[in-house]
Formats: structure tokens, C-alpha cells, sequence
């Protein structure tokens, strides 16, 4: 066969090919437009998985009537001017081919009025072939349908998968988009029924709570980290609450869903040692930077990106989760403040999934009735200003839990967990400052280890040193420790060295402060009262005391809570005294 060049329209269904693969990819590139055009709203409907019908509204800018036909045309965008542009890319198109490649393959309308415009106008494509223009009477905004999708290609209808597969799709993009978008009101309308509902009111638990229950949003913490112009955010599960795959580990790149198999690494790397083999978090991170630092025109459906600086991105990645994992956990406390919200029966107050913030959590009252409802309020550390009030101690019981009185109410605390925080937050504040406290050991201990383990050893003698142990080769695969911590004195310094080691082992982490925190996480739980310990009044007052001066007092170092509290209403609530009938 001769060269030649192809005609336009086979042109154009190959290029198409490329950026709508199936109806979920419809569906992304009408999103991002109306998100381009600054929406408030975006209302997305689909039948028969989005074969028969794809219809967004929006109540964006809208495209001027004289801009109609180009906006469907190839390689027309209003986004992008100058190549040099391409290097900073602020919104989510640029390419210019979404509307012409989802008119070759479809029958679409598009109808679209500016805000000054008094007029709307409509076109029509079938195939790719223009119709004609139109005026029509229609609210600002753009109104765009897709029927017939792949009908002049059925070699790609054969591709789809079942309509149930292809829904999901389309119902897991438009959720998290939703979820990067909070403040835009979002409706998804599957076959005539609502699938999604937000409020537009800018909090992204409550979609959370759409796309996971309530149940796994409540648990969910918040990362919320900024280091010179990257401001890392969003949610992950603590160590507790895991998936067996990590298709729920989602990205946000400068408000683009991507995927990325580095940053992914990061998240699982953070979490590494913590969840046992084979499970994974759920998290979504949002990853805010210099439009510069990504290059986001490296995938024809734009679903990877590329980092300028990698390496920092992946640091700063597993730092942000490692951070919030370590320090910030929701302790569940019981106050009558709203937060979130369940309907009289315990399930979400939503039609579909819809979550409404204002309906509550009904408590068992006296003689079976039901009371007012108490609110469960959680507290994350990201909150802030999470001190302690001074606490009065009561006493201990079962040799586990210490209570005390505060001047709101009533705590419980867990003596092995606020011990461990306890003792975390001495040995940090002491490595900052490089002055950690050793205590030389009457009689120097010998410990040998396996080859590789003593290999991991050597190589991190320095840091051991920082933590206040002082160790030494003594012979192959042998150490002697001469001195511990002062903190831990009393602990056996076999097992402890032994808890390094097993630490290096799993932690490749280039980062020597992450490194640190984690051991002495570790260190920590092991010489931490345990439950079942009978303590001393001055003991259990020393520790009440040391957990009052904490920065974080309501989370162990591995983000358990420390103490459950009681308020003084619940009391008052929970006994009737107050509130009832
Ligand atoms: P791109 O988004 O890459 O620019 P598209 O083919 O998706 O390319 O859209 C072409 C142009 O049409 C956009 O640049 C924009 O000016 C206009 N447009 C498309 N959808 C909308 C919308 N929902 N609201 C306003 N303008 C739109
Ligand atoms: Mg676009």
C-alpha cells in the first residue's frame, strides 16, 4: 500500500481511541470541563452504564456562541496559548481533544450560554459531522449529552465489560471527584435513581462518608502536612481498619486523580511494619505543588503525571502518613457536640448516599426509654490545642486503667498506652535537643545476633547513639551495650537492641528523624507499664501528670487512644438527671 495520509475522520477516531477508552472516560473529561469552568454545581446522568446516555450540567462560565464550533473542533482549547504553557498547567484540559474525540464516537449535543450572553445556542455531532447551530433558551451554564456511545465503532463496544463494571467505574470517579471537589454540590443519577448527593459545603468527610459509610469516616485521619510550597492533605485509615487490596490508596496530583506507582510506594511505605502482609490502607491524599514541578502531559487520558523532584515527593509522601499515623488518631470521646450525624436508627441520614450533618445518635435512657440524643464527637489531633485539662486521680482499676476527674467530666485511662506516649514524647523532645540521658549498666551485656542482623546493627551504631544506648562490636556478630536510655532503665537491653534491629530490618527509610521515631514508637511498648500492673498512688499520679504535659496525651505513639472520656453532660444525660422528656 501506498503512503497517504488518513482522512480526517479515521483521524479522529483513532485519536479518540486514545482518551475514550469506555463511558467512565466520558464522564472524566465532561467533569473536568465543567470543573475548569469554575462550577458551583455539577449534576452527572447515566443510563445503561453510560452506553445509552451521559448527560452533565453545569453552571459554569459557559462557552459564547461565536466559540461553539471550535469547541468541539480538535486541538481547540481556551486553555492554553503558548507551549511554554504546557510546563504550568493550572486546569484540568488543555489538550483541546475531549469534545471532538467524544463527538466521533457518539451522537452529543452541547448547549451552552455564557453569562453574557442573554441566549444559549446548541450544536449537534454526530460521527463527527457537525449539524447546525442553534439558539435555545437555556440557564447559564453548559448541558452536554452523549448518547449512542461507540456506535460507529463497534469493535469498542465489544471491549466494554458488564454494565454493572462499567457503572462502578463511572461511580467511583464521580465520588472522588467529589471527594477533591467538596465545595462544589455534586449530583450522580444512575437510571433514574440518585447514586450520589454532596452539599456543596466544602467538608470532605461528609463525602468520605458517601463513598465509605460512616463507620470507616469517622475512623479515617487527617494528614495535613506543608513543607515549602507542597501542602500534602486528606485522609488514612489507622492500622486498624485495612483492605486486601490497594485499589482504595487514591491520588490527588494539583486536584487530578492519577495514578502513580511511587507515590502509592510511599503511602504503603509508611505504613510498612504496621499492617501485616498482605493488607493495605485505605487513603486518599491530596498532593498540592507548584504547577512547574509536574509534568501532567505524559498520559493521553492524563491519568499519570510525572514529578520533577521524584525523590522529594516520595520523602514528603511517606513523612505526611508517617506523621499522622504516629501522632493523630481519633479518640473517641462522647460530648454533646455535633459532628456527625445518624439518623434516629443508627443509619446514615442520607437518600442514596446522601449524609446530612445534623441528626444524631440515640442513647439507651433510664427504663429502656430513649433519651436525648448524645452526639459522639471525634477528636482529631489535627484539631489542635488537644492538651489535657489538670486531672484530679481517682484511682486504679482491674491494675489497668487509671481514672481520673477532670473539670468536664469523667476519664478512663489506659496505663500501658499513656505510659508508652509518655515515654515517647520524653525520648523525642530529648533527641531533638541530641541530649538524651544514658545510663550505664552495672555490668556491660552481650548480645549476638544472626549475620544479617548484625550487619543492619553496624550500620546504624550512629543513630544509637543518638538515642542514648552506647554499643559496641565485641567480636563477630557480637555487641556489648555498656548504657541505655535513662528513660528505660530497668528494661531488659537484649530485647531492646533486638527491637532495633528487627526496626532496621523493615526500614529502609532514607529519613534518619523517621527512623528515630519509629524505634523509639518501638522502645516504648516494650518498656511501658502493661496492663495488669498494680501501680503505686505516686505512680499512678507521676503518670497522670507526665500525660497532662504531653503534646498529643490522647493517642498511644501507633495512634491507639490512651483514654476514653466521659463528659459531664453525657453523666447527666445517661442518668436522666438532665434533658430528659
Ligand atoms: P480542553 O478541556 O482540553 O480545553 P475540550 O475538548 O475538553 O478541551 O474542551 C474544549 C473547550 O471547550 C475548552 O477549552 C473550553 O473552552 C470549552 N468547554 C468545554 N466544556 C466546557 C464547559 N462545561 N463549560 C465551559 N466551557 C467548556
Ligand atoms: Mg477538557
Amino acid at each position: 500500500m501506498p503512503i497517504r495520509i488518513l482522512p480526517d475522520h479515521i483521524a479522529s477516531q483513532i485519536a479518540a481511541g486514545e482518551v475514550i477508552e469506555r463511558p467512565a472516560s466520558v464522564v472524566k473529561e465532561l467533569v473536568e470541563n465543567a470543573l475548569d469552568a469554575g462550577s458551583a454545581a455539577i449534576s452527572i446522568e447515566v443510563r445503561a452504564a453510560g452506553r445509552a446516555l451521559i448527560s452533565v450540567t453545569d453552571d459554569g462560565g459557559g462557552i459564547p456562541p461565536d466559540e461553539l464550533g471550535l469547541a468541539v473542533s480538535r486541538h481547540a482549547t481556551s486553555k492554553l496559548a503558548r507551549a511554554e504553557d504546557l510546563f504550568r498547567i493550572t486546569t484540568l484540559g488543555f489538550r483541546g481533544e475531549a469534545l471532538a474525540s467524544i463527538g466521533s464516537v457518539s451522537r452529543m449535543a452541547v448547549e451552552s450560554r455564557s453569562a453574557d450572553n442573554t441566549t444559549g445556542a446548541r450544536l449537534v455531532v454526530e460521527g463527527g459531522k457537525l449539524g447546525r447551530q442553534e439558539p435555545v433558551g437555556v440557564p447559564p451554564g453548559t448541558h452536554i449529552t452523549v448518547q449512542d456511545l461507540f456506535y460507529n465503532v463497534p469493535a469498542r463496544l465489544k471491549f466494554l465489560k458488564t454494565d454493572n463494571t462499567e457503572r462502578r467505574h463511572i461511580e467511583a470517579l464521580v465520588t472522588r471527584y467529589a471527594l477533591a471537589y467538596p465545595h462544589v454540590r455534586w449530583q450522580l443519577v444512575v437510571d433514574g435513581k440518585p447514586s450520589l448527593n454532596t452539599s456543596g459545603n466544602g467538608d470532605r468527610r461528609e463525602v468520605l462518608s458517601a463513598l465509605y459509610g460512616l463507620e470507616v469516616a469517622k475512623q479515617m485521619l487527617a494528614v495535613d502536612f506543608k513543607e515549602e510550597a507542597y501542602h500534602i492533605h486528606g485522609f488514612i485509615s489507622p492500622i486498624s481498619l485495612t483492605r486486601s487490596n490497594r485499589r482504595e490508596i487514591t491520588i490527588f496530583v494539583n486536584g487530578r486523580w492519577v495514578q502513580n506507582s511511587a507515590v502509592t510506594a510511599a503511602v504503603l511505605r509508611a505504613y510498612h511494619t504496621l499492617l501485616m502482609v498482605g493488607r493495605y490502607p485505605i487513603v486518599t491524599l491530596f498532593l498540592d505543588m507548584p504547577p512547574e514541578v509536574v509534568d501532567v502531559n505524559v498520559h493521553p487520558a492524563k491519568a499519570e503525571v510525572r514529578f520533577r523532584e521524584g525523590d522529594l515527593v516520595f520523602t514528603r509522601v511517606q513523612r505526611a502518613v508517617r506523621r499522622a499515623l504516629l501522632a493523630y488518631s481519633p479518640v473517641p470521646s462522647l460530648q454533646p457536640q455535633p459532628f456527625w450525624g445518624l439518623r434516629q436508627d443508627g443509619q446514615p441520614a442520607a437518600q442514596g448516599r446522601e449524609v446530612q450533618l445534623s441528626a444524631e445518635i440515640p442513647m439507651p435512657g433510664p427504663a429502656g426509654e430513649t433519651a436525648p440524643p448524645a452526639r459522639v464527637q471525634i477528636h482529631t489531633g489535627a484539631e489542635g490545642g488537644d492538651q489535657l485539662p489538670l486531672l484530679r486521680l481517682v484511682g486504679q482499676v482491674a491494675a489497668t486503667y487509671l481514672i481520673a476527674e477532670g473539670p468536664d467530666g469523667l476519664y478512663l485511662i489506659d496505663q500501658h498506652a499513656a505510659h508508652e506516649r509518655v515515654l515517647f514524647e520524653q525520648l523525642m523532645a530529648q533527641q531533638i535537643e541530641k541530649r538524651v540521658p544514658a545510663q550505664s549498666l552495672l555490668e556491660p551485656v552481650n548480645v549476638v545476633l544472626p549475620p544479617e542482623k548484625a550487619r543492619l546493627l553496624e550500620d546504624q551504631l550512629p543513630v544509637l547513639d543518638d538515642l542514648g544506648f552506647e554499643v559496641e562490636p565485641f567480636g563477630p556478630n557480637t555487641f556489648t551495650v555498656r548504657a541505655i536510655p535513662a528513660l528505660i532503665v530497668g528494661g531488659d537491653p537484649a530485647a531492646a537492641l533486638n527491637v532495633l534491629v528487627e526496626d532496621f530490618e523493615e526500614d529502609e527509610s532514607p529519613l534518619q528523624s523517621a527512623v528515630e521515631a519509629r524505634i523509639t514508637a518501638r522502645i516504648c511498648k516494650r518498656m511501658a507499664v502493661k496492663g495488669g500492673q498494680i501501680l503505686s498512688s505516686a505512680e499512678q499520679a507521676a503518670l497522670l501528670r507526665n500525660l497532662e504535659a504531653c503534646q498529643s496525651p490522647r493517642t498511644c505513639p501507633h495512634g491507639r487512644p490512651t483514654m476514653i472520656h466521659l463528659s459531664a453532660d453525657l453523666l447527666e444525660r445517661q442518668f436522666g438527671r438532665r434533658g430528659a422528656r
